[in-house]
């Protein structure tokens, strides 16, 4: 991974002219509109190495509200449903076509 091509500018947290990389929240999406500082951010600051690992770190140690919490377990339950739903879509389609293919086989050998 790595922001890439550094301008050197001043850094959003520390006021320090330094090599700047934009930052980008890295959280997990979240399933449910929540108000989050990372994501509301009009613009996401741009930062000096050293900014950048402290607000990452801060980011990745912000607790998930409870509801939210919830909600994601929900979503992840639906999402393992639909993956079987369409495995089984799948297996169901691949059915149907060994019978057409058999079917054809067998008209054509007629
Ligand atoms: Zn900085
Ligand atoms: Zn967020």
């Amino acid at each position: 991974m790595g922001p890439q091509q550094p301008a050197e500018s001043r850094c959003d947290g520390c006021g320090q002219t330094r090599p700047l990389f934009l930052y980008e929240p890295d959280h997990n999406m979240h399933v449910i509109p929540v108000p989050c500082e990372w994501c509301d951010r009009e613009r996401q600051p741009l930062l000096c190495v050293r900014c950048w690992g402290a607000e990452r770190l801060r980011e990745e140690n912000v607790p998930m509200s409870a509801a939210e919490a919830d909600a994601t377990a929900v979503f992840a339950q639906l999402a393992n449903n639909n993956s079987r739903i369409l495995a089984r879509q799948e297996a169901d389609k691949a059915t149907c076509d060994g019978i057409a293919a058999a079917t054809k086989q067998a008209e054509a050998d007629r």
